[in-house]
């Protein structure tokens, strides 16, 4: 009894605030709406979304495409990218919030191509590297239009790894094998380029004693002289004459593990008066190069034990190209492209670097010159062909193919590929760029100091 009588003035209380408070006015709910021109869309398409909701003071726009959503009431959107996409709108007013979705087809653009190559000039020129983070490859990415014209390529052009999108146009990676490289944008992608990343391989350091045979007139050699050469030759050979991050460096270029020094004893065991130099002749002769006959007959007497030193004959020339390097020879069963097999080469001819005395000590075009000379030592031929774009005359995959003519047209080399790049490798002219070994050419060279006759290597302590 008590409790209903409660419950009736509550009622009555309730009705009566009804009566002095109105009610408020409904909000009216948001209706989204937009719409967009009809039609066919090709990459880039560029749309105006018109905007025709009601009832809203709040837009939010996703494009569906991956960017970022937008709030302006009307935006004008550009889609970079082929493909189906699902345009939302969220309109939101005081009475809450409503989406509408609409969907539209961009297709690939026939007015353009997208055209991917190695970055032109820069060093290497093959597809190749170390997988070690380090060494590094350059691409370039060119738009061309239906007449074929190039016109510049938007940022929504990106570079793809097997797939995953890439930050920079400067390709890294710890990962070894192939990488497919593809440019893609405007709703085209470009031609693909496949990148072998090896992983690099360490070998024991080989350390190899050079005498040089002062075979003219001249007092004025030093052990100073020479070692500054040989300073320079092993910082080379090490591959540490320039940093990852030059445009000098081969991606494939890497540390051979050879190291030569100049010899402290004679054959008989006495210590050399200059250290790595032994004066044999005061023949004042001038002769023309190192394939002279007499030249050639009076090393061969000079030449020292080829299994204990690495013999270089300084001879007087003024020829700046006189220099030469003679190739090693290997047993039967041990046999390398381009190198000859069965019989030692010292005993037609003295093995060694022939080197003209005044080639005299200039960092900038002796020093690679003579690293180059102890590299045909090792077995290596030259990077450049001899007027034939078909045949890979210097059996090294990792070294691109080009004409001798390339040469003399300055340091930047069109390769039979059609990449133009800097002529870096040490086997190559190109002397003032000239400072790398790449990984198949210290494949050869360690392939040399295991089996070679000639050198003074562990296998040649031990043969016979
Ligand atoms: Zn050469």
């Amino acid at each position: 009894m008590k409790k209903k009588l409660y419950f009736s003035l509550w009622i009555a209380l309730v009705s009566c605030a009804q009566k002095t408070e109105p009610d408020p006015q409904p909000k009216p709910a948001p209706v989204a709406s937009f719409a967009f021109a009809e039609g066919e869309y090709y990459a880039p398409a560029a749309l105006t979304f018109t905007n025709t909701s009601q009832n809203a003071t709040a837009y939010a726009w996703d494009f569906g495409d991956g960017t970022t959503p937008v709030t302006e009431a009307s935006p004008k959107h550009i889609f970079h990218q082929k493909g189906t996409f699902t345009v939302t709108l969220t309109a939101t007013g005081p009475g809450g919030s409503q989406r509408m979705t609409k969907s539209l087809t961009v297709k690939e653009n026939p007015e353009y191509r997208l055209e991917l190559k190695l970055k032109d000039g820069l060093a290497g020129g093959m597809l190749g590297m170390l997988a070690n983070g380090k060494s590094a490859l350059a691409f370039e990415v060119t738009l061309y239009d239906k007449a074929g014209n190039p016109i510049p390529a938007a940022s929504a052009v990106k570079l793809y790894d097997n797939g995953s999108e890439l930050t920079s146009s400067v390709f890294k990676t710890t990962a070894e094998g192939l990488h497919e490289i593809q440019a893609k944008g405007y709703g085209i992608s470009s031609n693909t380029l496949v990148v072998n990343a090896r992983k690099d391989a360490v070998f024991e350091v080989v350390r190899i004693p050079l005498v040089f045979h002062l075979m003219y007139k001249n007092d004025t050699w030093t052990t100073a002289d020479l070692q500054q050469m040989i300073d320079y030759v092993n910082k080379l050979y090490a591959g540490a004459l320039y940093d990852d991050t030059s445009p000098k460096r081969d991606p494939n270029t890497v540390n051979t593990y050879i190291e030569f020094y100049l010899a402290d004893t004679d054959p008989t065991g006495r210590t050399l008066p200059k250290k790595g130099l032994d004066k044999v002749s005061d023949d004042p002769t001038l002769y023309g190069t190192g394939s002279d006959p007499l030249v050639v007959k009076n090393a061969l007497a000079a030449s020292w034990n080829p299994t204990k030193y690495l013999n270089v004959f300084l001879y007087n020339s003024q020829y700046p190209n006189a220099a030469n390097g003679a190739y090693p020879t290997l047993p039967a069963d041990k046999p390398l492209k381009g190198v000859g097999t069965g019989i030692a080469s010292s005993a037609k001819t003295s093995y060694g670097v022939y080197w003209p005395g005044d080639f005299r000590i200039d960092p900038v075009n002796y020093f690679p010159a003579f690293a180059h000379e102890l590299g045909h030592c090792l077995s290596l031929l030259h990077v450049f062909q001899e007027g034939n774009c078909n045949q890979d005359l210097d059996y090294c995959a990792d070294t691109p193919v080009f004409l001798f003519e390339e040469v003399n047209k300055g340091i930047v080399r069109n390769a039979c590929s059609g990449v133009k790049f800097l002529g870096t490798n040490i086997m190559d002219y190109g002397v003032p760029s000239s400072g790398c070994f790449t990984f198949d050419q210290r494949t050869r060279m360690r392939h040399i100091l295991d089996w070679a006759y000639d050198l003074p290597t562990k296998i040649n302590q031990t043969r016979k």
